[in-house]
């Protein structure tokens, strides 16, 4: 299938677990692939050659998200290397666990800093090329957490919260120039970020999850796809679970 063919895409956070599923999905799918990493430095070198061995144009760039000004230099150099953006997927994101009577300052700010000034460092300096070219799809990973809440993440909660009503404006503002941006919520997923969990607790969430498993990041990536592609061309501001039924 080539739902992406031409597409000029960047993800933040691709180089491992749901980024990397997500920048993987998208260039078999076509798609001409730029994607951040922060300090995995390796496996995003690892992950572009093994794209180019499959025939597919890929660069990974070292840039912090929650950067502004290294948000602003990275969507230039991207625009210089592949010619337009058409997709921005704003995945990375990070968690600092901890009660609220625990939680520090830090833990609050870095999380916020990490998981929503970047949503917002990242479209912001995507706009102009967006709306010049009057079309864009613009995909922020959320998750479930930020829809009902979760004790020991009132920080990453109040981030993936803060997504959605981002997601929302935004849609609301660019919907008249064809831009479009929603929002993609995953449940559990197992990737290194779920590795961190007990296994009494992972097997007490599959066990509560309707579909009887945790969920993969190829399972979010073709969610994304969906979004990134022509097939949604009219669905916009929308928030779609990607969580085997967990919040229904
Ligand atoms: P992960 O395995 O920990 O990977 C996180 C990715 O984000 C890595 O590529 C990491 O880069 C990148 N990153 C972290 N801080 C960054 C920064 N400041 N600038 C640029 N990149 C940065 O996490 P994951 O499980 O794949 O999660 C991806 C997204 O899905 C996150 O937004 C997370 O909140 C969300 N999510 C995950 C789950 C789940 O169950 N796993 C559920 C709901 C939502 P480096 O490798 O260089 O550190």
């Amino acid at each position: 299938m080539s739902l992406l063919k031409d597409k000029n895409v960047l993800i933040t956070g691709g180089s491992r677990g749901i980024g990397k599923g997500i920048v993987e999905v998208f260039a078999e799918n076509g798609a001409q692939v730029g994607f951040t990493y922060h300090s995995s430095q390796q496996p995003a070198d690892e992950l572009v050659a093994s794209l180019e061995r499959n025939g597919s144009k890929a660069k990974a760039y070292k840039s912090d998200a929650s950067e502004f000004e290294q948000a602003e230099k990275l969507i230039k150099e991207f625009i210089e290397d592949f010619g337009s953006i058409d997709v921005l997927v704003n995945n990375a994101g990070i968690t600092k666990d901890n009660l609220l009577m625990r939680m520090t300052e830090d833990d609050f700010n870095q999380v916020i800093q990490t998981n929503l000034n970047s949503v917002f460092n990242l479209t912001k300096a995507s706009l102009r090329p967006f709306l010049k070219q009057r079309s864009g799809s613009i995909i922020n990973i959320s998750s479930v957490v930020g829809l009902k809440g979760n004790p020991g993440q009132a920080n990453y909660a109040a981030s993936k919260s803060g997504i959605i009503g981002f997601t929302k404006s935004v849609a609301l503002e660019l919907g008249s120039r064809n831009v479009r941006s929603n929002v993609v919520a995953p449940g559990f997923i197992e990737t290194e970020m779920t590795e961190k969990l007990e296994e009494k607790t992972v097997q007490t969430w599959r066990d509560a999850i309707p579909l009887k498993r945790g969920g993969t990041p190829h399972d979010v990536a073709n969610t994304c796809l969906y979004l990134a592609s022509n097939l949604s061309s009219y669905v916009t501001g929308q928030v779609l679970q990607v969580d085997g039924g967990m919040l229904t």
